[in-house]
C-alpha cells in the first residue's frame, strides 16, 4: 500500500499571547490571511497528500469560505474544531486518522497555522527522517547563550549551547506512534506537555530526532498596538524577518482595508521590498 502524508495544520488558538482577541493565523501578511500562505506550501508540496485543518469551532465556516474555497486548497479534506489548548486540537485531528484503515502507512506532519514561512525543503527533510526514525521535528540550533535562573533570577546553570536546539514545526511521526501517544496522555496529567515529541518521548519511551528547520520559520506572536491620531493601528511584528517570501516585510498595517504596507524598518528589507512601496504609492 502507499504511503499517505497527512499535514494537521492547527489554526484554534485564540491569539492570547497577542494579548486580546486577535486570532494571529487570520492576520493579514502582504495581502493573504497568514493561514494561507501557510496552507499554499502544504498544498504545494508533492510529498503531501491531504491536510486536515483544525480551527475554532463556531470559525469552520467562514474559513472554509474565505480560506479554503478562496485560495482553492483542494488537499484540505476537514475542517475540525479544535479544542481548548493546543494539545486538545491536536488529539481531535489525530482522532480523525486514528479511523482509517491506512494508518499502518500513514505519516502525519503537525504543524502550527501560525508557522507561514515553512517550505518544502523542511517537510523533505522531516519526512526522509520520519522514514527511518518514526519521529522528528523541525528546528535550528539557539545562537545566544541560554541561562537557567532561580525563583530570584539568579543564574543556576549554562547549559552548553552547541547541544540546545530550539524546536519548530512541522514535527512528523509515524501515525500509529503519535496516536498512541495522545491516547496515553489524554488520560493522564499532561498540563505540562508543550508539543508533539513531548508527548511521544514521555509517554512512549520513543526518541525523537531533531531535523535543520530554518531562522525564518517563526511563529508569529507578537502583535503591536499603538494610537494615531485617535485611530487606533494594529502592527503584527514579525521579529528578525527580513528578506523571506515576496509577500513578507517586517510591518503590517492589517487595519486599513486596503493592506497598504506603509512602514518598513529594516534596512534589509528595503532593498527587497521597493518595488512594493512604488506599488502602493501607484495606487
Ligand atoms: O498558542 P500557541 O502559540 O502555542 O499556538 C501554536 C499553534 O497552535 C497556532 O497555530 C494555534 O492556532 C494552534 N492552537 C490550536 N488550538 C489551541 C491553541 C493553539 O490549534 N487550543
Amino acid at each position: 500500500m502507499k504511503e499517505r502524508c497527512i499535514a494537521i495544520v492547527l489554526a484554534a488558538g485564540q491569539g492570547k499571547r497577542m494579548g486580546g482577541t486577535v486570532h494571529k493565523q487570520y492576520l493579514d501578511l502582504g495581502g493573504k490571511p497568514i493561514l494561507a500562505h501557510t496552507l499554499k506550501v502544504f498544498e504545494d508540496s508533492d510529498l503531501i497528500d491531504e491536510v486536515l485543518l483544525v480551527t475554532g469551532a463556531d470559525e469552520r465556516g467562514w474559513v472554509r469560505k474565505t480560506i479554503v474555497e478562496n485560495y482553492g486548497f483542494r488537499k484540505v479534506t476537514e475542517i475540525i474544531s479544535g479544542g481548548k489548548e493546543r494539545y486538545d486540537s491536536v488529539w481531535n485531528g489525530l482522532q480523525n486518522i486514528d479511523q482509517r484503515e491506512e494508518k499502518e502507512n500513514t505519516y502525519v506532519f503537525i504543524h502550527d497555522g501560525a508557522r507561514p514561512f515553512v517550505n518544502d525543503v523542511m517537510l523533505q527533510r522531516a519526512y526522509k527522517e520520519v522514514r527511518q526514525s518514526k519521529a522528528c521535528v523541525v528546528g535550528m540550533p539557539v545562537k545566544d547563550t541560554i541561562r537557567i535562573v532561580n525563583e530570584n533570577l539568579e543564574a543556576e546553570e549554562t547549559p552548553e549551547r552547541k547541544r540546545l536546539w530550539m524546536v519548530q514545526t512541522p514535527q512528523a511521526f509515524h501515525a500509529s506512534l503519535i496516536i498512541e501517544a495522545y491516547r496515553k496522555m489524554m488520560v493522564v496529567q499532561h498540563d505540562h506537555v508543550t508539543d508533539d515529541a513531548m508527548a511521544v518521548e514521555l509517554m512512549m519511551q520513543h526518541p525523537v530526532k531533531m531535523v535543520e528547520g530554518s531562522y525564518e520559520n517563526i511563529k508569529i506572536t507578537n502583535i503591536y498596538i499603538m494610537t494615531n491620531n485617535n485611530r487606533t493601528i494594529h502592527y503584527i511584528k514579525i521579529t528578525n524577518m527580513y528578506i523571506t517570501r515576496d509577500c513578507a516585510c517586517p510591518l503590517y498595517d492589517i487595519s486599513s482595508s486596503n493592506n497598504k504596507c506603509f512602514f518598513i524598518n529594516h534596512f534589509k528589507g528595503w532593498i527587497n521590498y521597493i518595488w512594493k512601496i512604488y506599488f502602493f504609492i501607484g495606487n
